[in-house]
């Protein structure tokens, strides 16, 4: 069998069965709109480029949107195939060799080749603290492929902008001076108010929700429970929110589910300010809602629903928005 054409043989059921294996690498728990992040999204058959659409923001999307796949009309398949000619050969390839095995134009083979040695590389120097990749060089300037030492896997997992396991250790969490060790879990829930739920206001739009003392027991102090209980051991650095200077911050994953539906984990962020209960009469701690979860609260309107934050004794979190 000649290598050459390999494109042409593609079906359109090897490309189906590809496209569905790197939307569940790309997306977990279900397709999820690049652009506003909400994991509403219908399919659309008749849009065949674009099978989704986004319920919250209507953007029509694939899976190659937003990642480096967006603007090759090159099928999903020789993607594939061209991360495992990368990664499987020990060494350099010429730019014929690869294009010949491909079954697509030299100057397609090379843009194929830029675009995943671009965002491997880019990965590699997030990834990478302390010495310069050798491999930095452009591939445009290169003559010939070098390999990549990875898996597909991998490779794919990055070219579709996905999180990956660094290989730089984790630091370790800094654990707050006074901090009370938690080994059994915490619950902690509230009715959202109008403004809680995103409802529009006479004072506008609040972006947060306060963690207000609600049906904490008494033994509780509310306004320094979450910072020193709830998410003592939470990575909190000192910054600023705006007109507010001396506050700490951190990005808590939470295990989201919205009227009962599960969302998967989204990372909110949680700002702390010692004197904001004294200064401005409003709990200390506020949860600032990422855009995907204030979109969601846009659209349905959650006044007067329950909202709820545990702490699993292992130190999971979930967040649950409605009944
Ligand atoms: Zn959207």
């Amino acid at each position: 069998m000649s290598s050459q054409a390999k494109t042409s043989m593609i079906t359109q059921e090897d490309e189906d069965h590809v496209r569905e294996g790197m939307e569940k690498i790309r997306w977990i728990s279900g397709p999820e709109c690049p652009r506003c992040g909400s994991a509403f999204a219908s399919p659309c058959k008749e849009k065949k480029p674009m099978p989704y659409r986004c319920r919250a923001c209507r953007l029509h999307f694939s899976v190659r949107t937003g990642t480096v796949l967006a603007e090759s009309r090159l099928p999903l398949t020789t993607w594939v195939q061209a991360i495992q000619t990368l990664t499987e050969s020990q060494q350099e390839t010429t730019f014929s060799t690869f294009s010949r095995r491909l079954g697509v134009s030299r100057k397609s083979a090379r843009s194929l080749a830029e675009r995943i040695l671009q965002a491997w590389k880019g990965f590699q120097r997030v990834a990478t603290i302390h010495k310069e990749l050798d491999c930095a060089q452009p591939a445009a300037q290169l003559e010939v492929v070098p390999p990549i030492d990875a898996s597909p896997e991998d490779v794919l997992r990055v070219v579709l902008g996905c999180e990956m396991h660094s290989p730089v250790p984790i630091p370790t969490v800094g654990v707050a001076m006074n901090a009370v060790p938690v080994s059994s879990p915490l619950a902690w829930s509230k009715k959202l108010s109008t403004t809680d739920a995103q409802r529009e206001t006479s004072g506008g739009l609040v972006p947060y929700l306060r963690l207000t003392k609600s049906k904490l027991p008494p033994s509780e102090d509310f306004q320094t429970f979450f910072r020193q209980k709830m998410f003592f051991d939470q990575d909190w650095k000192p910054g600023s929110f705006g007109r507010e200077l001396n506050i700490e911050k951190c990005k808590v994953i939470f295990d989201v589910t919205f009227r009962g539906v599960a969302l998967g984990k989204v990372a909110c962020e949680l700002t702390h300010g010692p004197n904001r209960w004294q200064s401005n009469n409003t709990p200390n701690t506020w949860l600032h809602w990422p855009k995907k979860l204030k979109d969601l609260l846009e659209l349905n309107d959650l006044s007067g629903s329950q909202v709820s934050i545990t702490r699993s004794s292992s130190g999971l979190f979930a967040l649950a928005l409605g009944r």
